[in-house]
């Protein structure tokens, strides 16, 4: 199928790695399903898209709540459809702290958005694609997906659960003609990190700097395009050798 027939709901689509990917998959054609709980910020891709001729559309939701998933999964099939591509990318960071200071709370919302948000997506959306008998999945892991990453060990915990997810899915569901990648990028430059020392050389490893937002979703465009098609279950740095 070619990129134009295309449908990708991007999750986390109002900014950072999630806006330049929905740009990038819309430059190519796609169909897109902005999905983000900021609407102000979902809207301004929304617009960013369709200034450069773009087709999409914009659902508020919290991935956290599954009756939120289940609505954009329906708006995307309901305008377009089919769901080609799924970038399941919304994620949160939480405060940093020692763990021994890290409340119940924060714990609680950091697992919820980013674990438990990653599995509502891949629930639903595995379903749809499983019925079509094609599909392709990119879940956002992180570096701290697969070492540790001090001052923000929660983080570093949904992160990993985000691999189990992928691998496993990879497994179930690959042989159903759908593939499951996760990315794992390093420090890069968003909302996200506003505030962050993101120049300090030790913790961006050989690069020595951190990845623009774009660099991410070049890998993501890549995941999501037939090139990568032998490319199920990886989970792939994206991190200018920080994890090497
Ligand atoms: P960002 O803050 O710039 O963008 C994240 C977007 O997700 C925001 O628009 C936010 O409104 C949205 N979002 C947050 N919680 C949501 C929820 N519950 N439901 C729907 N939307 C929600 O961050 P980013 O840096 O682009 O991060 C994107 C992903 O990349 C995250 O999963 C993050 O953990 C991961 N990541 C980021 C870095 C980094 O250094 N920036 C490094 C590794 C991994």
């Amino acid at each position: 199928m070619h990129s134009q027939n295309r449908v990708a709901v991007i999750t986390g689509a109002g900014s950072g790695i999630g806006r330049s990917a929905s740009l990038q998959l819309a430059s190519q054609g796609m169909k897109v399903v902005l999905v983000d709980y900021d609407a102000g910020l979902g809207e301004e891709t929304l617009s960013l898209i369709k200034e450069k001729g773009g087709d999409g559309i914009f659902v508020q939701a919290d991935v956290s709540q599954n009756r939120d998933v289940e609505s954009f999964v329906k708006a995307a099939l309901d305008t377009y459809g089919s769901i080609d591509v799924f970038f399941n990318n919304a994620g949160i960071l939480g405060t940093p702290g020692l763990l021994a200071d890290q409340s119940e709370e924060m714990f609680d919302r950091i697992i919820a958005v980013n674990l438990k948000g990653v599995f509502l997506g891949l629930k639903h959306v595995l379903k749809v694609m499983e019925q079509q008998q094609s599909g392709v999945i990119v879940n956002t892991s992180s570096a701290a997906g697969i070492e540790s990453c001090p001052h923000l060990g929660v983080y570093a915990a949904s992160k990993h659960g985000v691999v189990g997810l992928t691998r496993t899915a990879a497994v179930e569901y690959g042989p159903k003609g759908i593939r499951i990648n996760a990315i794992c990028p390093g420090g890069v430059v968003t909302n996200m990190t506003k505030g962050m020392d993101m120049n300090n050389p030790e913790q961006n490893g050989p690069a020595r700097r951190p990845a623009s937002p774009d660099e991410i979703a070049n890998v993501v465009r890549f995941l999501a395009s037939d090139e990568a098609s032998y490319m199920n279950g990886a989970i792939i740095p994206v991190d200018g050798g920080l994890t090497s």
